[in-house]
């Protein structure tokens, strides 16, 4: 069946009357082996995949946030959301085809890889391999379901992801006290239990606390309404708030000035600031981003302050040197060898038509953008 039958499928699936009535989805062929109660979906009967399906149920990370993970990464994929979706909660299944079909031995292996591109998100049942998902539209929650295609290399062809790749959390112990550490040194939570805001720690790693906006709030809510997510953790790749009330489009900046981490410039005369740390924090701002990155950790424990307060530093700082008018560039590093420039706009071509879609008249237009980029000084 064509990549494209599957995606169609996905978009016109069927209302169910309820969820054991949905359709089964699996990419992977069975033998005729059955269990003793009949059933032909399990592992040892795995012939062969042409497939991955992965499972999130975190309900904290939406689809629009996993298609960018996975535009962003280049691979073919389709997220759909599972029967339970809502945009408050959501949950959803990516289905990521497999250029030609592999040995259940490789499952694992590729799941790792959709998983590194998720940042360590997916459920743990996504590795096995004989999992199969309930597809569908369930009465009632019709109109949440949502399909999002996102068009790529394939993942088993893309080999440098595995650098990146996310194993299986070994069950209970290790993942929690993964998630302990990450907790334990977390500068914002530290704040949240120093202020009485922590109501409990979840098991994907966020901790629901009291809202700093809750007066804003139109209803009453409960808890695990609002949650914070230190980084590395639910899938965020840097701390985040994240509330179901109406605060929900507050910037993280806002929520850390509400439990006093702020981020504003620091005044002359605030005694946190001694001359000490506005050279530093000039130097800093002065450094490529990624000598900063290497650096800033240290440099805060040094100063006493907290990553972020140090960041919003840098980035204030970074940003009244740019309006002062100094604008420094890079000095840019020649290729070693002539390129044709021909050649070199084919290549591009090449690229970007490997992702995008676009009608023919659009060629030239699609050959000159990245031409008068280059050609900038
Ligand atoms: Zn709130």
């Amino acid at each position: 069946m064509p990549w494209s039958t599957v995606v169609d499928g996905f978009r016109n699936v069927k209302e169910f009357p309820s969820k054991s009535e949905c359709l089964l989805i699996s990419f992977a062929t069975f033998g005729e082996k059955r269990t003793e109660a009949g059933s032909l979906r399990h592992d040892a009967n795995l012939i062969e995949h042409h497939g991955i399906l992965g499972d999130y149920d975190g309900e904290a990370v939406s689809v629009s946030e996993a298609t960018e993970m996975l535009a962003d990464a280049g691979i073919t994929a389709v997220i759909y959301t599972s029967p339970s979706h809502t945009p408050e909660k959501p949950r959803w299944r990516v289905a990521a085809p497999l250029s030609k079909a592999y040995p259940t031995s490789d499952y694992a292996r590729l799941v790792a890889r959709l998983n590194g591109v998720l940042h360590g998100i997916l459920a743990p049942e996504s590795f096995r391999p004989s999992q199969s998902y309930y597809f569908g539209r369930v009465n009632g929650a019709t109109k949440h379901y949502q399909v999002q295609e996102v068009r790529g290399a394939f993942l088993d062809l893309r080999a440098d992801l595995d650098a990146s790749a996310i194993e299986q959390e070994q069950a209970g112990t290790t993942r929690a006290a993964r998630l302990e550490q990450i907790r334990s040194d977390d500068p914002v939570i530290a704040r949240l239990a120093e202020l009485g805001m922590v109501l409990r720690q979840r098991a994907d790693g966020g901790v629901d606390i009291t809202c700093p906006f809750s007066a804003d709030h139109t209803t009453q809510g409960g808890k695990g309404d609002t949650t914070y997510f230190a980084a590395n953790t639910g899938g965020f790749k840097h701390g985040r708030f994240v509330c179901l009330h109406r605060c929900k489009d507050r910037p993280n900046e806002d929520f850390l000035e509400a439990i006093g981490l702020t981020t504003k410039p620091i005044e002359s005369g605030n005694e946190q600031v001694t001359p000490d740390t506005k050279e530093m924090v000039e130097k800093l701002a002065k450094l490529k981003p990624i000598e900063y990155d290497k650096q800033r950790k240290e440099v805060a424990a040094n100063l006493g302050v907290s990553v972020t307060a140090l960041d919003a530093e840098v980035r204030a700082a970074r940003s009244s040197d740019r309006s002062a008018g100094t604008i420094e560039f890079e000095a840019v590093e020649p290729w070693p060898e002539e390129v044709n420039g021909e050649e070199l706009l084919d290549e591009v071509s090449a690229l970007i038509l490997r992702y995008l879609v676009i009608p023919d008249n659009s060629r030239q237009h699609r050959n000159l953008c990245p031409a008068s980029v280059r050609s900038l000084p």
